[in-house]
């Protein structure tokens, strides 16, 4: 089969050569993560891109342009962002993407940040049996939210997941 593609239009000229490596999704997840090697993420860990369309530049996250790409859509809908299921902010893989309400992604991103904190707790707490008032000075949650961690991790014993 021979696959005639287009020259690339001037509106979306790319400098360089973008290449993908895969890496290990989490569980759950049919296809490995894209990750791009070729260019680095800024700070936030996000790859952004810069293209110049009907002469003016518009910088834009690339994995909100893949799935723009991927489902047509030539603008990204306002109030939405594009979510990462994997939780790699470098992945780039249309079925890793979902499409957001502004404030259902902070609700996501928040959630994973406490499951974040209170692993991290779990395990200081394991290493240390401090109190829940120890634990909410350290994780900076309420004396209260220590206290029913703990409660929670004594009722869910050792091996709980
Ligand atoms: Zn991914």
């Amino acid at each position: 089969m021979t696959l005639h593609t287009e020259a690339p239009a001037a509106s979306h000229h790319q400098a360089r050569t973008m290449r993908f490596e895969e890496r290990e999704a989490p569980a759950g997840l049919s296809k490995p993560c894209q990750v791009c090697v070729t260019h680095r993420p800024n700070q936030d860990g996000y790859l952004y891109k810069t293209w110049t369309v009907a002469g003016r530049k518009v910088k834009e996250a690339f994995h909100r342009f893949i799935y723009r790409a991927h489902n047509g859509w030539d603008e990204w809908p306002a109030g939405l962002e594009c979510d990462h299921i994997c939780g790699n902010r470098a992945c780039c893989e249309p079925s890793h993407l979902r499409p957001l309400q502004v404030s259902d992604h902070k609700k996501v991103t928040n959630t994973l940040r406490y499951a974040e904190r209170e692993e991290a707790a779990h395990c200081h707490w394991l290493a240390t049996g401090c109190t829940g008032t120890a634990l909410a000075d350290k994780f900076g949650v309420t004396a209260s939210t220590g206290c029913r961690w703990i409660r929670q991790w004594t009722a869910e014993g050792p091996y709980a997941p």
